[in-house]
């Protein structure tokens, strides 16, 4: 009797919200994988999907989170607002923040092969005018991707001047961040992070890339080209 008593004590102040005071605030979430975790084979394996998405990505999360309590404004800020000004974070937010945005753009950037559709004839025009040819631009990319020393992403940027750049940035930096060298918004990105192809291309960073092109969600890049220039 005694117990039942405490339980409907504790339930009625759990709902009173007496306990929640100490629940961390848990902004941030994980999406789900837009397609299955094998839906990228045989150019991305199943398994480095789960490790990359469920655990890699899941503790970029987990790590923003927990800065909460030490940054509160990061509650109700989007991502794109928190890289404009990243330089008023410590080293903990700028690379679990940048490494949240970065694989949320990865993931929706990629498709099962055959289903990603084609650069439309916009994004195709203004490829032609700043690279000469896709051709043109996927070399420039997959060599700026393939001379990041270490750890880091490529990408294909709109500027301000609404002109398309390569470029490419250290760990989980990215070109919306105001300390980036070289800043724009992201249409395209590639993690060149080991994690990203250890498993089936070891050190072959380069066959990597080369596959890549295959699992590119067009549709998706076409859409973000469109709302970088408005
Ligand atoms: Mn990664």
């Amino acid at each position: 009797m005694l117990m039942r008593s405490l339980k409907i004590l504790v339930t009625m102040l759990c709902a009173l919200g007496v306990f929640a005071v100490t629940a961390q605030a848990q902004p941030f979430t994980l999406e789900p994988l837009p397609y299955a975790s094998d839906a990228l084979e045989p150019y991305i394996d199943k398994m480095t999907m789960e490790i990359h998405h469920g655990m890699h990505h899941q503790a970029y999360v987990n790590n923003l989170n927990a800065q909460v309590k030490n940054f509160p404004e990061l509650e109700g800020m989007s991502l794109e607002s928190l890289m404009a000004r990243i330089s008023t974070f410590n080293a903990a937010v700028r690379n679990n923040g940048g490494g949240h945005y970065n694989h949320d753009l990865f993931w929706k950037i990629m498709a099962p092969a055959g289903q990603g559709g084609e650069p439309s004839a916009e994004l195709l025009k203004a490829i032609t005018g700043a690279f000469g040819s896709l051709e043109e631009m996927k070399k420039q990319f997959n060599q700026a991707a393939a001379a990041r020393f270490g750890s880091g992403w490529a990408w294909v940027i709109v500027t301000a001047e609404k002109k398309l750049a390569v470029t490419s940035t250290a760990n989980q930096d990215n070109p919306l961040m105001d300390v980036a060298e070289v800043k724009g918004t992201p249409i395209l990105g590639v993690d060149v992070w080991e994690h990203a192809y250890y498993l089936s291309y070891q050190n072959r960073r380069g066959a990597y890339l080369n596959f890549w092109w295959d699992v590119v969600n067009w549709n998706e890049v076409n859409r973000r080209f469109a709302e970088a220039l408005q």
